[in-house]
């Protein structure tokens, strides 16, 4: 089977676009690991582009927020406004379907789904520091994480904690694989690009790639929307 994984879209309907077209033809499902909404212009559009794909996903934190779960005192406070303008645009059968989301882990085929780490959705895999204090929780050889809208594979094995370097690798099976596809609609690894994952189950190999998508255009519907324009300006910065 040849998966789709993708992670905080963040209501970035152009970027998601872009990488459903640069990934066309390159797999058979897609799969998700939350924060559909909050942040970008397009909750309603994103939302529905994903329920017509018939994917499976992990809920995020912003989905949380949006539907109600979430103390928003943890929120910055341009976080917390797009939480707030979000559950204006979307309608309340919307909302409904965000509160029902799963929340992770979500073992698909082997391996495994979650939004922040395994053992806690909303806290953050970061660095080798953090995958350490994430492995006794990892329940498969391969997991795929966001939250940290940072595009990354950790190799874990008894020699220790790597970084791989290369974006496309073998999932060895010796070794203990948590990668982050990236974010698709925020990203904060001064890549610009949306970035997305392809894991290809048969042959064991995952590619993390990028797709171009038209920034100027989402800027556009950051101020015609009223969302605070930093949600915008760091788009081009990827940060
Ligand atoms: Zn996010």
């Amino acid at each position: 089977m040849r998966y789709l994984i993708l992670s905080d879209i963040h209501a970035n309907s152009a970027a998601f676009q872009a990488v459903l077209a640069d990934a066309r033809g390159q797999y058979d499902k897609v799969l998700n690991c939350g924060d559909l909404v909050g942040y970008g212009p397009d909750p309603s559009e994103v939302l529905e582009t994903w329920r017509s794909l018939d994917g499976v996903i992990v809920r995020g934190n912003h989905d949380k927020a949006v539907a109600g779960f979430a103390d928003l005192e943890w929120f910055n406070e341009v976080a917390r406004k797009s939480v707030e303008w979000t559950a204006r645009q979307l309608s309340e059968e919307q909302i409904r379907w965000l509160a029902e989301l799963p929340q992770g882990p979500v073992q698909v085929d082997g391996f495994t789904l979650v939004h922040g780490a395994p053992f806690d959705e909303d806290e953050y895999i970061i660095d080798s520091f953090d995958v350490r204090h994430a492995a006794p929780s990892l329940t498969t050889g391969l997991t795929f994480f966001g939250h940290t809208h940072l595009q990354a594979a950790f190799e874990l094995n008894p020699h220790g904690i790597r970084n791989v370097p290369q974006p496309e690798f073998p999932v060895d099976e010796r070794s203990t694989f948590l990668v982050n596809p990236g974010s698709v609609g925020q990203p904060r690894d001064r890549d610009a690009r949306a970035a997305y994952a392809l894991y290809e189950s048969e042959i064991g190999i995952v590619s993390l790639r990028r797709a171009e998508y038209d920034i100027q255009q989402v800027h556009r519907r950051v101020v015609e929307a009223g969302l605070p324009e930093v949600l915008a300006l760091r788009l081009y910065r990827g940060s």
